[in-house]
């Protein structure tokens, strides 16, 4: 099942987050695709907001990987974007799908064998100024709630 929704700004992208961390189950895994400046990281932040995360979120490109500890339920934020071309496991997976939280990864494609089965993929298009595109794809039953 695919939906397709349209932000016009990046306060609207957060309000998208939030409600995704309302309604998104623990153990599920979302895949954000989209060029540099798409909107993956402030999605992101949306969705630490609705988990009521104080604080800032960056985009982990240098870190690779923060867990978010302190809000109603843990966040693995994942910034795969300095893994392309390694090949060696430093464990990751042992974080992806963190069965109590919700797992937010970025650039997916470089760590292709560590995707797991229970995931949406969000992929993000710039629309030109602050126009965004989403696009979800996953199983009706984790989408029905997104809209
Ligand atoms: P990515 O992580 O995909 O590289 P970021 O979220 O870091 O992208 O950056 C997105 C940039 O685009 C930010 O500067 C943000 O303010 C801006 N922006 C403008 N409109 C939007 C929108 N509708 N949604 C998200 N970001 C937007
Ligand atoms: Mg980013």
């Amino acid at each position: 099942m695919q939906i397709e929704l349209i932000t016009n700004s990046s306060t609207e992208t957060i309000e998208l987050g939030e409600k995704l961390a309302k309604v998104l189950p623990n153990g599920l895994t979302l895949l954000l695709t989209g060029d540099l400046g798409a909107g993956k990281t402030t999605l992101v932040r949306g969705i630490a907001s609705g988990l009521n995360i104080k604080g800032v979120v960056q985009s982990p490109t240098f870190n690779i990987m923060k867990i978010y500890l302190k809000g109603d339920r843990p966040l693995i934020h994942i910034d795969a974007y300095r893994l392309a071309d390694i090949n060696t496991d430093i464990g990751l997976d042992e974080y992806i799908g963190y069965e109590t939280g919700l797992t937010v990864i970025e650039w997916p494609m470089f760590i292709e064998k560590l995707i797991p089965e229970y995931k949406i993929e969000v992929q993000i298009t710039n629309l030109g100024e602050d126009k965004r595109k989403f696009v979800f794809i996953g199983d009706e039953k984790l989408l029905k709630d997104v809209k």
